[in-house]
């Protein structure tokens, strides 16, 4: 019997779920053995006999409480895919605002219509999460051996260093040398140093690594002549939460 795979987002821009239909070849061979039961982006059957749950995009409303739950009851494994869902993301940069003032922004006159948390959550803060897989979007290599080792019953690797390290290797010149400031010293590596060997810093997407010693980058970065507010937004573009929770 194949194992049922049920794919569910949450508030998110889909382009998570996109990788896994960009899979391509990979997917068509994942398909041979397993059978998605239930993934609004690409099939029309809505089952709820799954044994796998795949979820993207972060908890934001009272709603997404109560689906999560439920998925959690049904599911044996749960993985969260991107940084959305497996770190809060891009969405949590609302958690250092003012609440009514995004409520605002966001639904206009139209706010009290639509019921929201106080904060936006990672799914980990919700429901116990199996795996979870960050970037922006979710790595197609990380993710298609992710379900390859959930199949097996085993636990993929995910890399524990930084983004320097991999840097380092690609023979990348540092983006502070060029002046600008890079967060691949407290992110998680496993990206291949993708955007400081185009020429960009990393913005973490990947978010934080474990043991990220956070203060040490920030005054490295005051050292360097980093204003305070221009520190603070560079590491809560995807890492709010996990500094919330640190
Ligand atoms: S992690 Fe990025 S690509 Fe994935 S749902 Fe969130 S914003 Fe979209
Ligand atoms: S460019 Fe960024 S990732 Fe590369 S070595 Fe410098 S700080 Fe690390
Ligand atoms: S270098 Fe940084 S921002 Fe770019 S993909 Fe890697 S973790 Fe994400």
């Amino acid at each position: 019997l194949k194992p049922k795979i049920a794919v569910f987002d949450f508030t998110s821009c889909e382009g998570c779920e996109l990788q896994i239909v960009n899979l391509e070849r990979d997917l068509l061979a994942i398909l041979g053995a397993i059978e998605i039961v239930n993934f609004r982006e690409a099939i029309s059957d809505r089952g709820e006999d799954y044994d796998i749950a795949i979820i993207e995009g972060s908890a934001s409303s009272p709603e997404c409480i109560v689906r999560l739950n439920k998925i959690r009851r049904q599911a044996k494994v749960v993985f969260t895919i991107g940084s959305c869902a497996s770190i809060g993301g891009l969405n949590s940069m609302r958690n250092t605002m003012d609440f009514e003032d995004v409520r605002t922004e966001v639904y206009g006159d139209n706010k009290y219509y639509y019921d929201s948390l106080p904060k936006n959550l990672p799914i980990s803060s919700v429901i116990p999460v199996d795996l979870a897989l960050t970037e922006c979007p979710v790595n197609r290599t990380e993710l298609v051996e992710a379900i390859k080792a959930v199949l097996q019953g085993k636990a993929p690797p995910v890399p524990t260093y930084s983004v320097c390290v991999e840097c380092k290797m690609n023979g990348n010149e540092c983006m502070w040398d060029r002046g600008m400031g890079c967060l691949g010293p407290v992110i998680r590596g496993g990206c291949g140093a993708l955007c400081p060997s185009k020429g960009i810093y990393c913005i973490g997407c990947r978010g934080l690594k474990p043991g990220a010693n956070i203060e040490a980058m920030k005054a490295t970065m005051a050292e360097k002549g980093l204003p305070a507010d221009e520190i603070a937004r560079k590491l809560g573009f995807f890492c709010t939460s996990q500094e919330e929770s640190s």
